[in-house]
């Protein structure tokens, strides 16, 4: 059975001051075992890991290079990222597809270098506004798997995370709803099973975009949705808090 995450991302958000609270807060809310994650900004991972110690918060980076050392000037590669104790990488965020012009061939080798590191990618995908007005839906994000996944073996289900992230729900307070989120759920769920036979069922497909406490239920309902990745809401630790006690 696939595993239920909440993970946070926490973009170019949250000073160091930010963070500290939030563990502070987090803490004093004592929350159960789960697979709670945190993605806070590069330069702050370190700390982050220092202050979810003895907690049973995860953190991972928002992004890492597919190179491993050399002269590439502001990157940053998952052997360093592993050696201080991060988890996880999410990859292909929308942010970075359309902001930084990632392609789905560098994706998929950022995902092969992650699993390499035996740190878990969450690898992400999904469609805009414009393409899901236009009935592309299915065909964008199956596409954006299958180019991602290209020669990507995993041996257990917990090697690979995958995110639906609808483009046009990330940061704007349109949820999708539950049953259009699972519509393209069910559909990914069987298009892993086609790449990866009987693994495939038991992969974690989360949701994003615009999840908050007031939602999460709802679509956690659903038998294809299993987690969500959380930007704004999981800034405050109440809220993040009240998203992961969803999962359990
Ligand atoms: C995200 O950044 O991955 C995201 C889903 O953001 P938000 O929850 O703010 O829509």
């Amino acid at each position: 059975m696939a595993k239920t995450y909440m993970v946070g991302n926490w973009k170019m958000n949250q000073g160091l001051q930010d963070l500290k609270s939030f563990f502070a807060e987090l803490s004093a809310k004592n929350l159960p075992e789960g697979n709670f994650w945190i993605a806070p900004q590069a330069i702050q991972i370190q700390k982050a890991i220092e202050l979810s110690l003895g907690s049973s918060v995860k953190i991972g980076s928002q992004n890492c290079s597919n190179e491993n050392f050399g002269a590439f000037t502001g990157e940053i590669n998952t052997t360093s990222l592993k050696e201080i104790g991060a988890h996880f990488t999410i990859i292909g965020h929308s942010e970075r597809r359309a902001i930084f012009n990632e392609s789905d061939e560098l994706i998929n080798s950022k995902v092969q270098k992650a699993l390499n590191d035996s740190l878990t990618p969450i690898f992400c995908f999904g469609e805009t506004l414009e393409q899901r007005e236009a009935g592309k839906t299915l065909d964008i994000v199956l596409g954006q798997i299958k180019a991602g996944l290209v020669n990507i073996k995993i041996e257990n289900a917990d090697q690979l995370i995958l995110a639906y992230e609808p483009v046009w729900a990330i940061g704007t307070g349109k949820t999708a709803t539950p049953d259009q989120a699972e519509e393209v759920h069910a559909a990914i769920r069987s298009l892993l099973k086609e790449l990866y036979g009987d693994l495939g069922a038991d992969l974690s497909i989360l949701y994003g975009g615009s999840v908050k406490p007031a939602n999460v239920l709802e679509l956690l309902s659903k038998p294809n949705i299993n987690g969500g990745l959380v930007g704004g809401a999981s800034l405050k630790a109440e809220d993040f808090a009240a998203l992961c006690s969803a999962t359990l």
